[in-house]
């Protein structure tokens, strides 16, 4: 379980800059063994003690023993721990303890690799953005460290091994992609939209016209835009704690549902992929409504031979569809067939 020790007294804490975006997974080792420290005791009385205290300039996100996963700082802040001023604002980081044992190293490393899937998973990354500082420095945005593969390489491990870990127990618990973290603010289990529904925002005031779209489902993550009343979005995922997931133009984020006004939420139709044929040349009309007395869509008037819709539901001869992930409309069964 992941435990909060954010490290308040920092001077990079009080600074208390903001992450840009998470774009890497930063992993690091303290490079001290054979001083063995573990987050909160060892040497010095542990790095919360070494790290928490006014004149410390560097921080990470946490710090992974065999004990746990210990919170330094909010995933939003932007830790220097890179010495790179890209790399601190657009990656998190953290560092894994040199402990002595085989078992204890094994212990670190799990408790490694669940905690990377599940950064994973909330971020949208794949593994292969869990990287090592001596990568971040061959990407050209870190300082030249060699950590941690000299820890790794004690145990006959790389950072490749890891990034396998990590991708083993992502698809192991496709739990861990909804975004579910440990500790506070677990947004719980996710209902999943497959494929995305579509949504409206809504229940905005005049007072508080905007939504904040944030980096994670709850507050206390940082804001990253903004929407009005009425804006479109695709709804990925919801959470039992009231908090969606969204995508808006390939940007993903996460918003209260409430303000949310899924257009498919009371539907009950199994949706599956329909492809235009048997059009001969020309093209499909796609109407308002289900029947030639509605006028066509303006969004998307057409559809061309082969094209592929949602299909959402019917009513009599007509297919409802929807083109693009957005675009809801009618077109007529005779030339829509299973994909
Ligand atoms: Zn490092």
């Amino acid at each position: 379980m992941a435990e909060n020790c954010y490290c308040t007294q920092n001077d990079c804490y009080k600074e208390g800059k903001k992450l840009d975006s998470v774009s890497y997974l930063i992993v690091h080792t303290p490079a001290v063994y054979p001083t063995i420290i573990r987050a909160l005791s060892g040497s010095g009385g542990g790095w919360k003690k070494r790290w928490d205290k006014p004149g410390v300039e560097k921080l990470v996100h946490g710090f992974i023993d065999d004990t746990g996963v210990y919170e330094f700082a909010p995933p939003d802040m932007a830790c220097w721990h890179i010495g790179d001023s890209w790399g601190n604002k657009n990656c998190i980081g953290y560092e894994l303890c040199e402990l002595e044992t085989v078992e204890e190293f094994k212990k670190v490393w799990e408790n490694a690799a669940a905690h990377y899937a599940a950064l994973c998973g909330k971020y949208d990354l794949p593994p292969e953005r869990v990287i090592g500082h001596f990568e971040a420095h061959e990407k050209g945005f870190a300082s030249n460290h060699s950590d941690p593969e000299p820890y790794f390489a004690r145990f006959g491990k790389t950072m490749k091994d890891f990034r396998a870990e990590v991708s083993a127990r992502m698809s192991a618990g496709s739990g861990a992609s909804s975004g579910a973290e440990e500790g506070d603010g677990s947004p719980g289990a996710a209902k999943a939209y497959d494929p995305w529904a579509y949504a409206r925002v809504t229940n905005l005031t005049a007072d508080d016209p905007l939504l904040n779209v944030r980096t994670g489902p709850g507050t206390e993550y940082g804001v990253i835009r903004q929407l009005g009343q009425g804006n479109e979005v695709d709804v990925i995922e919801e959470y039992e704690n009231g908090w969606a997931k969204i995508n808006i133009v390939g940007q993903k984020g996460y918003v209260n549902a409430r303000y949310l006004e899924i257009a498919e939420r009371e539907q009950e139709y199994q949706v599956w992929v329909g492809k235009a044929y048997g059009l001969g040349g020309s093209r499909l009309n796609v109407r308002t409504g289900p029947g030639t007395g509605y006028g066509l869509l303006e969004s998307w008037p057409k559809l061309g031979e082969g094209n592929l819709v949602d299909v959402t539901g019917e009513s009599g001869d007509w297919y409802q569809v929807r083109i693009a992930g957005k675009y809801t409309g009618w077109v007529n069964k005779a030339y829509l067939k299973r994909a």
